[in-house]
């Protein structure tokens, strides 16, 4: 049962959502960084230094990715009731569509 890993990793430009395991150009994931201060999101690009993980912008994924404790397991810490707000209160924000929507004209 023991499934071989390959330890070899190519360097890729992409990532993969936490919670999903969708693999995604980074641009279209938002990154969390475990840093000093906790667990912050990174809205800048300009990549805060320290452990990352990606998330898809959508709220089913975040929501995911904290009940499974997933976000803990990437960045290898506790969340903290503080990081736990920051994270619900940003998911609040966040689009909770299943779908992409379409080019269909909902008038
Ligand atoms: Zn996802």
């Amino acid at each position: 049962m023991a499934k071989q890993q390959q330890t070899r990793r190519k360097h890729i430009p992409q990532r993969t959502c936490i919670a999903c395991r969708e693999v995604a150009g980074k641009r279209g994931l938002i990154r969390l960084v475990r840093t000093p201060e906790g667990v912050q999101i990174d809205l800048t690009g300009k990549k805060l230094a320290g452990r990352g993980a990606y998330l898809h912008p959508q709220q089913r994924c975040w929501r995911r990715a904290l009940e499974n404790r997933r976000v803990e397991q990437a960045l290898r810490t506790k969340l903290s009731a503080a990081d736990r707000e920051r994270l619900e209160t940003f998911m609040a924000t966040l689009p909770d569509s299943e779908v992409e929507s379409t080019t269909e004209g909902e008038a």
